[in-house]
């Protein structure tokens, strides 16, 4: 006697289930005896039949709780039991401005229209990261808003059933405006590391400080929550901290003060990190403030100036590091997957999406093969880091 199954599921999910997740399913479902008759696969509307041999009650109980519970805490956990749901991806490696700590000094060559992923292949690429719990995706950079195709990503990627947000450094917004209200986003963090026109000019080899306080009200009149990222860096902008924090008493903005970090080429040093108790420090010399701690898989322990219009977060890589509950994986702009911003290690999706083989096995092992903390690279103590011995992509390849 056997019975068929119907089951509203995604393919990769069976996949999954067979080939990874619970291979002892079969002996678990005693007298179930159980083989995937066939799949369909339609987009994201899959229907998946199952055949069952003598099966009984408790077999198709346990069977049926097993995937309602899949399907319920997503299906990318690492060894390290944290769930991977939030990918960022990269639209390109080349930028309008030439930040410092992001982009080498030496001229570095982006990729080539042929090496980047084409706007389908995104869509397709991301779909399968969807079909495994992905929930949230961020465009980055480079700076997202460069690339030729952005406006069609963006519409193409705001077709999936995800919180689609992006990091920009503000520039081009002005010209997007109609493409990301259309797209739905309503939350965009904005890269900003000084409220002082010369420092802008200092950090960033490029003239445009004005367009993009413009844009980050063009922004706010649109209802749109921004969070503005300042990279603190010792002897550059530490002294404009606590202007950052005036400004989100008055402003509607997030300022999140973000610890400087090494990668390859940004000529990192120990010294140049202003930590987060430093940061704390420096406030409270002039304002009062409220904790209100860090969100699950957050970045970011936010505090609250009572009787401001914003808020204001610090992001502490370095002294506090946050990976206990880190979701995220990062697709660079020529498709390579990275588990962890600093994983010396790439998966080539892209290669592999290419050659029509299934991505799922390569995803899933790469978010297997995530390190604890940081990649593996370091910890401890940062001053005593030497950035040359990291495995890394510059801060632009990687996309932040
Ligand atoms: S360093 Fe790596 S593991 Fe830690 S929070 Fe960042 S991406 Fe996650």
């Amino acid at each position: 006697m056997h019975t068929v199954l119907p089951f509203e599921v995604y393919p990769q999910h069976i996949w999954f289930v067979f080939d990874y997740r619970l291979p002892s399913l079969e002996t678990r479902c005693e007298n179930s005896l159980f083989r995937a008759k066939k799949f369909h696969s339609q987009k994201f509307n899959t229907r998946a039949e199952f055949e069952f041999y003598e099966t009984n009650t408790l077999g198709y109980q346990t069977l049926l709780h097993h995937f309602y519970e899949l399907r319920h805490l997503g299906l990318l956990y690492d060894t390290f039991k944290r769930n991977h749901d939030y990918l960022r991806i990269s639209l390109t490696d080349n930028c309008n401005l030439r930040c410092f700590y992001c982009m080498p000094e030496e001229d570095i060559s982006c990729a080539t229209r042929e090496q980047l992923m084409s706007p389908d292949e995104i869509l397709n690429i991301a779909k399968q990261f969807v079909a495994l719990g992905v929930n949230k995706i961020r465009l980055t950079g480079g700076e997202p808003l460069v690339r030729k195709e952005a406006a069609e990503i963006i519409a193409k990627l705001s077709a999936l059933p995800v919180t689609l947000t992006m990091t920009t450094n503000g520039l081009r917004l002005h010209e997007f405006v109609p493409q990301i209200l259309e797209a739905g986003m309503r939350s965009l963090n904005i890269s900003l590391d000084t409220l002082n026109a010369d420092t802008f000019t200092l950090i960033t080899r490029r003239q445009g400080f004005e367009t993009v306080l413009n844009n980050i009200e063009l922004l706010l009149s649109h209802g749109i929550h921004v969070k503005v990222n300042m990279v603190v860096m010792r002897g550059i902008n530490e002294q404009e901290i606590n202007d950052f924090v005036r400004w989100t008493v008055d402003k509607p903005v997030h300022v999140r003060f973000i610890e400087f970090m090494p990668f390859s080429g940004n000529k990192w040093q120990g010294e140049k990190v202003v930590t987060s108790h430093e940061i704390l420090e420096h406030i409270e010399k002039e304002f009062s403030f409220i904790s209100l701690g860090k969100e699950p898989n957050g970045t970011a322990r936010k505090y609250f100036v009572p009787g401001s219009l914003g808020t204001f977060a610090i992001i502490s890589t370095m002294s506090h590091p946050f990976c206990e509950d880190c979701n995220r994986m990062r697709l660079t702009a020529d498709g390579k997957m990275k588990n962890c911003l600093f994983s010396n290690g790439e998966t080539d999706i892209l290669a592999a999406f290419r050659r029509n083989e299934d991505i799922v096995p390569l995803i899933v092992q790469s978010v297997l093969n995530k390190k604890e903390k940081l990649g593996g690279q370091f910890g401890g103590d940062f001053g005593e880091l030497n950035a040359e011995e990291l495995h890394n992509r510059s801060m632009i390849k990687i996309g932040g």
